[in-house]
């Protein structure tokens, strides 16, 4: 396929166009009184290995199928239940949805954090606590303010990248622990409810407004703010090289696993990368035929360019620019994650520069309010 890119094409930045829709926020929730999450750790199975304490009696390794009836309880003994191998603080709730299998590990929130924490901003020194200060404060922020988002589920919040990663006693660490206890029930407010505290990996040297990773209103403090943090990142910079044919070829592939069908005998010419202004990501990408022109919302952008090996097969940011040479295409970006929120590494970065947990909180989320709860 022979396909000629004019040079102007891919350096075109254009104002951002306003995306107006749905609310962001129709999860916030009020903390409960009993302070328990609801964690699915296990989704969609036929079988599942637990043991804990059932029906005042120690069950031992033992395998449930799709046979029972439910949903069954597990306590904790030795106040932990275990489940496919790994430990877990609170209780299990095993249900079954759609004629599968789903564990729901019941659990203090501050024991919930403790085995989320370390999972999202890794090891961490003693010099660096105070980063793992601020990724407690947030991630428990996250949780309360997502209270009952799945409640026909029966469950808050996944134990994955979907929500915050948790894996349970197993990932605990004596420093994020200190760092839970320390900041116990504190969370960060906008206007009386808990905040979206969103936070990524690395911004690449500025963070994301909201509307650059999804649609809907922007919480005023989610806004696109200077990084000066994070350069050690092992994603600071990064580029990937392809040559045209390798480009063209993978884009028209990814156009048709996001639904946009471009016909057989239709020609890629050109696409051109809507910016926007303040934090230099791209909102927008308009793929142009010799027939047609698709327009590529933000949230598709890093599926859209991300190749199989990628994580999640996703891009790692969609703050990039696209360059040629000769016969190459070269995607020259910064960052890693959706960059909207706090910066990790430059969490990182502010707690070894001596900044306290209470400023790295209110560098990434403006105008916002740390309350305790309890
Ligand atoms: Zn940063």
């Amino acid at each position: 396929m022979k396909v000629e890119i004019p040079r102007k094409a891919w350096q075109l930045t254009l104002a951002l166009v306003a995306i107006v829709g749905l609310n962001c926020m129709p999860y916030v929730r009020k903390p409960r009184k009993d302070n328990l999450v609801r964690v699915a750790l296990v989704c969609g199975v036929d079988r599942v290995d637990v043991s804990g304490i059932r029906n005042d009696r120690y069950r031992d390794d033992y395998r449930i199928t799709l046979k029972e009836n439910f949903p069954q309880h597990f306590g904790p003994r030795d106040g932990v239940v275990v489940v496919n191998g790994r430990k877990y603080r609170g209780g299990l709730e095993i249900r079954r949805i759609d004629n599968n299998l789903w564990v729901i590990n019941v659990v203090d929130l501050e024991e919930y954090l403790k085995g989320v924490v370390p999972c999202e901003i890794g090891m961490v020194s003693e010099k660096q606590i105070e980063a793992a200060k601020a990724q407690a404060v947030a991630a428990r922020t996250y949780a309360l303010a997502h209270l009952g988002q799945y409640s026909q589920l029966g469950f808050d919040l996944y134990a994955t990248v979907q929500d915050q990663v948790y894996r349970g006693v197993s990932a605990e660490k004596r420093l994020t622990n200190e760092a839970v206890e320390s900041t116990s029930g504190e969370v960060l407010f906008y206007k009386n409810q808990p905040i979206e505290a969103k936070y990524h990996s690395t911004c690449g040297g500025r963070t994301a407004d909201f509307n650059d990773a999804w649609s809907g209103n922007p919480p005023p403090y989610l806004r696109s703010v200077r990084c000066r943090y994070c350069e050690k990142s092992p994603y600071y910079e990064w580029n990937k090289v392809m040559t045209k044919k390798e480009f063209f070829t993978h884009l028209k592939n990814r156009l048709r696993r996001i639904k946009v069908n471009i016909g057989k005998d239709e020609l890629i010419r050109s696409f051109k990368l809507k910016r926007n202004r303040r934090s230099k990501r791209v909102r927008e990408i308009v793929v142009v035929t010799n027939k047609s022109e698709y327009k590529i919302p933000t949230y598709r952008i890093r599926t859209l360019l991300g190749r199989p090996g990628d994580p999640s097969g996703l891009l790692k940011s969609n703050y990039f620019d696209i360059k040629t040479r000769k016969d190459k295409v070269i995607i020259e970006g910064r960052g890693f994650g959706h960059g909207v929120g706090m910066c990790q590494y430059g969490a990182i970065e502010m707690a070894n520069r001596r900044k306290s947990y209470r400023q790295i909180l209110s560098h990434y989320y403006r105008n916002t309010r740390l309350k305790r709860i309890r």
